[in-house]
Formats: structure tokens, C-alpha cells, sequence
């Protein structure tokens, strides 16, 4: 059977993943994603009303032309997890292809939302969830075989899908850190990826998110950011003023670990941003999590600022707010609260908890450090950097490609400096650049057997 692998975005960048895998005259699609930064760059970007080609052009999604290149037909539209650079072009380049979104219970949530939210097309794909363990039958040949298998990142319900081949498989390795003590949730499940580098014809080729190859070890685990959390807000559970926290919103297990330790000394924890009530709201929903009663979730401006103002007359100590805004995103709720915009006032002394890492960018960097600036002017103590990322380092790659054993390696997820660091490690296991271990491009085609 022919197997030809087409990467069509995400491997120039960190952002607006597309991979396209035809086995015979089958195609199954790996995430469309967004590329925010290329967005962010440019002002007042209102993408819901925006056109596929011009989307292209800045660079903010995945340039899919190069399908036309690919012989046979799109069966599924498979992304990983609900992180925008895996799902955000959904409701911009699905409705061209003639088949259904395919993901876990929580990411097909995600999709179903943000295809609601779109203004300028009608993606009427089917939307069909499958768990992690599951399998399904791709195309009419009876020899296809998509399956997912858990893994664990900063956002629940993550999968890596394998797609069974008669000449081995084809594993799908975007995004994942190795955690077998996650917050919430289930461990990876190592055990499979170990079956399927074993079974039948081994992995014929490991697609691989290089995010932090370049660095060291291992990637501590989930509960290591949880046990770090616990220990600051500890510290200063005897402050009697403000304290307030911000994380990705999309990172539940960190959401409710917060909402945990607010709980445990005594402050009401309160979700502030649109997107913190979308992603709790949404665990919540499907039985993901389960918040405390009295945890207020308020996505709307007029009702976030009438709960900044009941938490200014009943007093600041009794409260927690965890908001938006931890990489200084310029309206984002803790950026709004630094600029004195919220009815919300910091004073001297009042704790800012960033449960989260700058992401290496400029433009974000520039704007976490205007933001910080803003609370600390205003006397705000920060608590940065408390945080682990969910994206293997060098030590998780190894074991993957140990367990996997596969045939053809490709690195993803980075730009060509990104790669250096796992075409070392891969080299080292004796792949070749050229030969098993194949560095390319946006819109490439990679034909693996003829
Ligand atoms: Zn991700």
C-alpha cells in the first residue's frame, strides 16, 4: 500500500499544525491549527470574519493547497487536543473536505464551539467523538485502522492517533509531556505505545512535537506545579488583602488545583475571562471536573465587573479571582486590572500568582513585561514561573523513540533551529538525515513506500 506523508503547517513554526497521511486512497487529516502570534501582530483582527486565503497569507493557518497534490480522498479530520495552534483552523478549512472532525469528548466540545463562533463559513462536518482506546475502520479497503491512545499535555482529553497500516503504523506523537501522576485524568499510556512499536509491522513512521527537545531530563509532572502551587498560596495564607491568580485557561487541571487551594485558606475562588469560563465551564459540563458550588464563573464584562465590585465591598481577603491575561495579553483581565480599568484595586502588597511560563516570543514577552510593570507599580508582589510545560524534553523523547521503535522519524512543531537538538538525539539512535529522519518544510511531501 502506499503510504506518502504531506506536512502541510507547524513545521516552520510552533503553531498552525496540518499533517495529511494517505495510506492507498485514504486520507486522514492531523489537526488545523491557528498560529496566534501571526495574528496577534496585527490589530484588531477580527479572524471570525475572516477569509481562508488572506488567513494563508499572514501565515495564520496552514497552507492546504498543496492537498490538490495528494492523491485519494479525505476520510477523517483527526486534531489531538483542543489547543488552538491543533484546532483553530477547523472553521476555516473543514468545510472544504467531505468528511467528519474526529477527536475525544473534550476537543470535539472545543471544535463545536468555535465552528458556532464562526462568521464567514457554514462547516457542516460531522462531529464524532471518540475516546481514547477506541478505534475506527478508515475507508472501504478494510485495511486502515485509526486509533487513539491517551497522553497526557496541559490540556485534558489529549490523544496521539495511530493509524494502522498494512505496512506498519503511523504514529502521530503532537503534543504530550510523559506524566504518570497527573491532577486529573488517567497516566500516558505507555503500555500501548510499547504494544503497537511490537505488534504487526512495528511504527512505520513517528511524527514528533520537538517543543522542548533542547532541553535536558524530563519533564517534571503535573503534580509538581500542583504541589508548588500548594506550597506558595500557603505561604501567604495569612495575608489579609488581594491575592490574585492567572494560568491558561485551557489548563483545567491547574484551574481546579487553584481552586483547591483557594478553598483550603478560606477565600471564594472566582473564574474571570471569557475563555476561563468557556474551558472550566466546559470540563465542568461533561464530568471532567468538579468545581465546589459556590465557584463563580463570570465571562461577560458587565458581570465580571459586578463581581469585582461585590468582592471590593465584601473585602478583598474573602476572595480569589483567577483570571486571563498570564502572558500580559493586552485585553485580558489581569492586563485590564494592572492598567486600573476593572473595579478591582491592587494595593501595596496585594500577590499576583502566574501559574504559567512566558511563551519565548517577543511580542509576548514584551507584553508580560508591560503588564507586570503596570501590578507593580501599584505595589503588587509577583509569584512567577509556577508552572511545568507539557511537552516532552529530551529524556521523553528517547523513551518514546525506545518504545516505538520506528522505521522513519519526521520532527514537527518547531522551526528548523527547534529540530536541531532531536536530529542529535535521533542521530545518536542511529537514524539519518536523508535516509530514516526526514527534516522538511511547510508543504512537503514525504512518500514512504511506493
Ligand atoms: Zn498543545
Amino acid at each position: 500500500m502506499e503510504i506518502e506523508i504531506a506536512t502541510i503547517g507547524g513545521y516552520e513554526e510552533v503553531g498552525r499544525q496540518m499533517t495529511a497521511v494517505r495510506a492507498g486512497d485514504d486520507v486522514v487529516v492531523f489537526d488545523m491549527g491557528l498560529n496566534l502570534s501571526q495574528v496577534l501582530i496585527h490589530d484588531n483582527v477580527e479572524t471570525e470574519k475572516m477569509h481562508s486565503l488572506d488567513l494563508i497569507d499572514m501565515g495564520a493557518i496552514p497552507d492546504d493547497r498543496v492537498m490538490s497534490d495528494l492523491e485519494g480522498d479525505v476520510k477523517a479530520i483527526v486534531p489531538t487536543h483542543g489547543h488552538l495552534d491543533h484546532i483553530g483552523a477547523i472553521s476555516k478549512l473543514a468545510h472544504r473536505y467531505d468528511a467528519p472532525v474526529v477527536a475525544s469528548p473534550f476537543t470535539i466540545e472545543l471544535v463545536k464551539q468555535q465552528v458556532e463562533g464562526e462568521n464567514k463559513f457554514n462547516v457542516n462536518n460531522d462531529l464524532v467523538k471518540m475516546s481514547a482506546g477506541e478505534t475506527m475502520s478508515i475507508g472501504d479497503s478494510g485495511q486502515v485502522e485509526l486509533e487513539f491512545v491517551h497522553v497526557t499535555h496541559s490540556i485534558i482529553d489529549a490523544i496521539n492517533p495511530v493509524l494502522h497500516t498494512p505496512e506498519g503504523a503511523i504514529v502521530y506523537g503532537l503534543d504530550k509531556r510523559m506524566d504518570h501522576s497527573p491532577v486529573i485524568e488517567d497516566p500516558i499510556d505507555m503500555q500501548r505505545f510499547r504494544e503497537i512499536g511490537r505488534e504487526g509491522n512495528g511504527v512505520l513512521a513517528y511524527i514528533e512535537d520537538c517543543t522542548n527537545a533542547g532541553r535536558k531530563g524530563r519533564t517534571p509532572s503535573e503534580s509538581v506545579a500542583r504541589k508548588h502551587l500548594e506550597d506558595t498560596i500557603r505561604s501567604i495564607e495569612d495575608y489579609d488583602g488581594g491575592i490574585v491568580a492567572t494560568t491558561f485557561s485551557s489548563h483545567v487541571s491547574r484551574v481546579s488545583s487553584i481552586v483547591e487551594f483557594a478553598k483550603d485558606i478560606g477565600r471564594q475562588p472566582v473564574l474571570l475571562g471569557r475563555s476561563m469560563e468557556k474551558y472550566s465551564g466546559t470540563a465542568e459540563r461533561l464530568g471532567f471536573v468538579d468545581f465546589p458550588d459556590d465557584v463563580g464563573m463570570y465571562g461577560h464584562r458587565k458581570s465580571v465587573d459586578r463581581t469585582f465590585k461585590r468582592i471590593m465591598k465584601e473585602g478583598k481577603e474573602n476572595f480569589l479571582p483567577i483570571v486571563t491575561g498570564h502572558q500580559g495579553e493586552p485585553r485580558a483581565m489581569l492586563t485590564r486590572m494592572g492598567r486600573g480599568e476593572t473595579p478591582y484595586e491592587i494595593e501595596d502588597g496585594d500577590k499576583v500568582i502566574f501559574s504559567a511560563r512566558v511563551i519565548p516570543e517577543p511580542t509576548n514577552e514584551g507584553q508580560r513585561y508591560q503588564s507586570e510593570r503596570l501590578l507593580k507599580m501599584q505595589g503588587a508582589r509577583i509569584y512567577d514561573e509556577i508552572h511545568v510545560s507539557g511537552h516532552l524534553r529530551e529524556e521523553g523523547h528517547y523513551q518514546m523513540l525506545d518504545a516505538l521503535q520506528p522505521q522513519h522519524v519526521i520532527p514537527a512543531h518547531q522551526n528548523l533551529k527547534g529540530f536541531s537538538p532531536y536530529v542529535d538525539l535521533c542521530e545518536s539512535q542511529g537514524y539519518a538525515l536523508g535516509r530514516d529522519l526526514h527534516v522538511t518544510r511547510n508543504g512537503n511531501m514525504i512518500q514512504l513506500v511506493e
